[in-house]
């Protein structure tokens, strides 16, 4: 399907070609948590920033392998670059356009205890 969405101000916009036939991952880490973040996994190749690149800010903690991106203007971190999966980004769906119809199946992810739960992912 495909979809597109972006960060509160409107300054960052995608648009993705998104499989919603997917699980989509509710994870419990410390950051996750914080933000309300609902992950939607897109192969780098289906994803396309189409305004914002500039007004993107990174932020990483912990191991760094994750890249945390947020808007620098409304603070809204609509996708971000996952440690879980390296060739994809990890979409929002809370921050994608409304109207999409789509109603996915979700599941909680360990992430407080990162590898044994990344170990399970299928
Ligand atoms: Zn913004």
């Amino acid at each position: 399907m495909k979809l597109s969405g972006g960060c509160h101000c409107g300054t960052v916009r995608f648009s993705a070609e998104v499989d919603t036939d997917q699980t989509l991952l509710d994870c419990n880490c410390s950051i996750c948590s914080q933000t309300g973040f609902l992950h939607v996994i897109v192969p780098h190749k289906d994803f396309v920033l189409e305004q914002g690149d500039g007004d993107l800010t990174s932020y990483r903690f912990g191991t760094g392998q994750a890249e945390h991106l947020f808007c620098r203007h409304c603070g809204i971190k609509s996708f971000y670059q996952p440690r879980s999966h390296p060739d994809c980004w990890s979409v929002n769906f809370h921050c994608l356009d409304q109207g999409h119809g789509w109603t996915p199946q979700i599941v909680t992810f360990d992430g407080r205890n990162w590898e044994q739960a990344a170990a399970q992912i299928p």
